[in-house]
């Protein structure tokens, strides 16, 4: 992936017909413009600020099938999660988990409901199981979970779900979908729908945001994979298009893992106002969320509010011995459900299907909205299978069933940088060249100046926060550690991608300005 020639290709084919262009660079979008490459067809993918900078890189980071919407009844929704988890697992194993968590138990009718529950929930997943449920006493499980309060407790009920990288999930279907011929491209935004003399759409008009030039883009199938700003694309083709979306937020709180000391994570499912709220190990931290806020607001950049957070802590803490306090908390980041309007209810979310929904306008947009990060993959079959069934596309087996999106030898299974995929023995030939690379730059980060080099020529980031939120996690794994190696990261950016010390300032100032929502 390299953005100048990806510009640069986009310039030589402005005469081409795309067979699909897909608006959206989360993992709905790109889960499309995979399936749509994979297939042949000729795809060309816009996104007009980062790849995953929306909801895609602020989820819980699960693979799962949903426990709580079990308890809902949705049992459609549960059996496709859990068969998607099983091949998420399978084809990207560079960067999915199979995690263990436990319930904490209080109460014999909860032993009995998790239990059961649980077991159901295993039998659903069929032969794409990964790991039995089963119950453990109150012994075993502070042996497990030595941080979890003990008074009252009756066990615990162990299950399997998993678990893994968001962001840079979506950056492997970028880096899949250009290998199959696709071109994706980031900070392209866009503005507008073109229509043929039946007011049909043939293309969009684009603005590339780095060069500020716009394109007029022509294509067989545009498909709206923009999540929450789903009604925004929706109103560019018809103004007067109602609001299908119910947006939603979820906040996320990381701390130390010394508050869970285990390698197993904690499931609550039932918080006093009926969430869930997991705790999950992630990269030597622990992530604790999410809530559930209906928001009239949509945002690129959503800001968690205070008593978001509060909530969150106060709930862990009734849990955890050594409870975190709003000091001890390393990063807060907030996403934004694209969730489909319940037309009857409109003011409620927590009862919206988690669902996705495909639509066909009258004048030809496709537009996908809901759904999970774990269903993307059967989301863009459906979709691309809505576009052949519309005759917008010619008839084409869906390939991804078995498409691995880690190509290389299984020695890089050994790798330290295992989790950046195909190309990634680049960054052992930068050390190898260079040894002192490898030092890490800051000590309470894992990240080193080969990996940024390495994303700088394989990535296609443009601004540092590309650097540090997305293609490395630092901004999550500990804000204010991330704004301390930031001057570095845009020194070697700089280096790499041909900027001067008037851009690195201006990179730091507004690094900056974004870390404070985090903090
Ligand atoms: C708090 C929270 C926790 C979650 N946890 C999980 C979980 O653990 N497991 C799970 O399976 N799912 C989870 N989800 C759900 C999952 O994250 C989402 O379903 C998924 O990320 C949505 O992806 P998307 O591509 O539809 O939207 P987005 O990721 O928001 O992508 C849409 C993209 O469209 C771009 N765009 C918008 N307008 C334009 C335009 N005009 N031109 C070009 N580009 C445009 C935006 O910039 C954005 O990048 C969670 C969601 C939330 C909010």
């Amino acid at each position: 992936m390299n953005r100048e020639a990806s510009v640069l290709e986009l310039r030589k084919q402005l005469e081409i017909i795309w067979d699909v262009l897909v608006i959206g660079g989360g993992a709905t979008g790109l889960g499309i413009a995979l399936d749509s490459a994979s297939r042949g067809y000729k795809t060309l993918l816009l996104e007009q600020s980062d790849f995953a900078k929306g909801t895609s890189s602020r989820s819980t980071k699960l693979v799962h099938g949903g426990v709580r919407y079990l308890a809902q009844g949705d049992l459609f929704l549960v059996m496709e999660a859990l068969r998607e988890r099983g091949i998420m697992l399978k084809n990207a194993p560079h960067l999915t988990y199979n995690q263990e968590f436990i319930i904490p138990v209080y109460t014999i009718w909860d032993t009995i409901l998790y239990t059961v529950g649980l077991k159901f929930y295993d039998l659903l997943a069929g032969h794409l199981h990964i790991g039995k449920s089963y119950f453990i006493n109150k012994k075993k499980t502070l042996v497990r979970m030595p941080q979890l309060v003990a008074k009252g407790l009756k066990g615990g009920v162990v299950y399997h779900d998993g678990q893994f990288d968001d962001s840079r999930m979506a950056l492997a279907l970028a880096q899949s979908c250009v290998d199959y011929g696709g071109l994706v491209l980031n900070y392209c935004k866009v503005t507008g729908l073109l229509k043929n003399e039946n007011n049909k759409i043939c293309g969009v008009i684009a603005k590339e945001l780095v060069s500020g030039d716009e394109f007029n883009l022509k294509a067989n199938l545009v498909i709206n994979a923009t999540g929450v700003f789903a009604d925004d694309v929706a109103r560019m083709d018809n103004p007067e298009s109602k609001p299908v979306l119910k947006p939603s937020q979820g906040v996320h709180i990381v701390v130390d893992k010394s508050f869970l000391q285990s390698n197993s994570a904690i499931m609550i499912p039932k918080t006093e106002d009926g969430r869930v709220l997991f705790a999950i190990p992630w990269y030597n931290k622990v992530v604790i969320g999410t809530t559930d806020t209906p928001l009239n607001v949509i945002s690129l950049e959503p800001v968690a509010q205070e008593k978001e957070i509060a909530f969150i802590l106060d709930t862990a803490g009734k849990y955890l011995i050594k409870p975190p306090l709003r000091e001890d908390v390393l990063s807060i980041f907030a996403g934004l459900r694209p969730l489909a309007a319940d037309p009857d209810n409109p003011h409620s979310t927590k009862e919206v299907s988690r669902r996705h929904k495909i639509t066909l306008s009258q004048s030809g947009l496709l537009t996908i909205i809901g759904g999970k990060w774990t269903t993307y993959r059967q989301m863009a079959e459906d979709t691309i299978d809505k576009g052949i069934k519309s005759g917008f596309l010619e008839k084409r087996k869906c390939m991804t069933k078995t498409l691995s999106l880690l190509k290389l030898h299984d020695n890089i299974v050994d790798s330290e940088y295992y989790k950046y995929g195909d190309l990634s023995d680049g960054i052992d030939i930068l050390i190898g060249k260079e040894p002192e690379l490898r030092i890490p730059i800051d000590c309470r980060l894992p990240y080193n100046r080969a990996e940024i080099i390495w994303i700088c020529r394989n990535e296609m980031p443009v601004i540092i926060e590309d650097v540090l939120a997305r293609r490395t996690r630092a901004l999550v794994l500990n804000a204010h550690a991330s704004s301390i190696i930031a001057p570095e990261v845009a020194r070697i950016m700089a280096k790499e991608l041909g900027y001067d010390m008037k851009w690195q300032q201006e990179q730091i100032e507004s690094y900056n300005e974004l870390v404070k929502n985090y903090i």
